[in-house]
């Protein structure tokens, strides 16, 4: 295969344009009326729409290559390895605990409502832990690495993430009687829209959706998850609906007079992938060096990022505990001027 084939190939990989292709090439477009026909015609809508954020981006002359850099370096490093990897481990998963699954569903309204309250739940369980495992952490923290927000964070991801996320999610909806094909529909539905939430400002400025807003995990929601703000740090796990966010009390709106900030709360050099990449593992591997006897060592693997055996912990829960508390004081204080005459 000469260079010229393989990059026409990733140019059509990228924009899942091939079976629309397919379909002009051949004059023949029956196959719409089915659903792997309607998958080919909204495949590219992200891709596109990431096309277009660019553009308008450009011709706005905000366009300035560190808000993309990290995130495509960061995708190309992972096309061709999480990929394979990921799908064998669901592959593997299936294979294993279909037969445990406590029973059998089919695709109807009522089940694929069923799967998707469970696959949030297994996509909480999963998101939660990668921000709450350190070594999970390691692994999360390239998604959260841009500084900026737009459709390419999609592709920051560290490769061994995705066959982690996987895993966890297609075990616990498989064993709680998710059946493969519900499965892949509500992958293929949540991977659009796990997309779709990356959108930047640039393309919707609010992204509250309105009423939407009180089921749905929005754009808004994830702009807030991405955020280093002490307020917003560690909250809006979920990926379509947002439920279980608010069942475990982790649900938490955009405020218009805080401002997000995206990133982690350690400095990260935007132009270096190393950093974006592996620093968070440097940093682990340091704490552990550092840290006195091994018990204190393994803790630093297990315990939530910012744990110290110093005692010193620096968490996110401690930050937004300590914010919430600060916020409170000053609201009393303003009520105790307000009731003096
Ligand atoms: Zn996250
Ligand atoms: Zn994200």
């Amino acid at each position: 295969m000469n260079i010229f084939e393989t990059l026409y190939n990733e140019f059509i990989g990228f924009f899942g344009i091939g079976g629309i292709i397919e379909m002009v090439k051949k004059n023949d477009y029956s196959s719409l009326t089915t659903w792997a026909g309607i998958q080919n015609l909204i495949y590219p809508i992200i891709p596109f729409l990431l096309l277009i954020e660019i553009i308008r981006a450009i011709v706005y002359k905000r366009f300035k290559i560190e808000d993309y850099k990290l995130s495509f370096m960061v995708f190309v490093l992972n096309r061709f390895i999480s990929r394979f990897i990921s799908i064998a481990a669901v592959g593997f998963c299936i294979g294993l605990f279909e037969q445990w699954a406590i029973f059998k569903t089919d695709i109807t309204w009522y089940w694929l409502l069923y799967g998707y309250v469970v696959w949030e739940l297994a996509h909480f369980v999963y998101h939660f832990l990668a921000h709450k495992i350190r070594i999970l952490w390691c692994l999360h923290s390239t998604h959260h690495a841009p500084q900026q927000m737009n459709l390419f964070v999609n592709f920051a991801h560290f490769f061994l993430e995705a066959p982690y996320a996987d895993v966890i999610r297609t075990s616990i909806c498989i064993i709680l009687g998710v059946s493969p094909p519900l499965l892949f529909l509500i992958m293929f539905i949540d991977g659009l829209w796990g997309s779709f939430i990356h959108v930047g400002e640039n393309i919707i400025k609010n992204g509250r959706l309105g009423f939407l807003g009180k089921i749905l995990l929005t754009p808004s929601h994830h702009r807030v998850h991405h955020a280093r703000n002490p307020l917003y740090m560690d909250t809006n796990f979920c990926n379509l609906l947002n439920i279980w966010d608010k069942v475990f009390k982790t649900y938490q709106d955009e405020k218009n007079e805080i401002k997000i900030e995206y990133g982690i709360t350690r400095k990260i050099n935007q132009n270096n992938i190393l950093d974006a990449y592996f620093g968070e593992i440097v940093c682990l591997w340091r704490d552990i060096v550092k840290a006195p006897g091994w018990k204190n060592k393994l803790l630093y693997i297990v315990m939530p990022p910012g744990w110290s055996h110093t005692g010193n912990h620096q968490t996110a829960k401690i930050a937004r505990t300590g914010y919430l508390a600060e916020q409170d004081k000053t609201v009393k204080n303003d009520d105790n001027i307000a009731e003096k005459p």
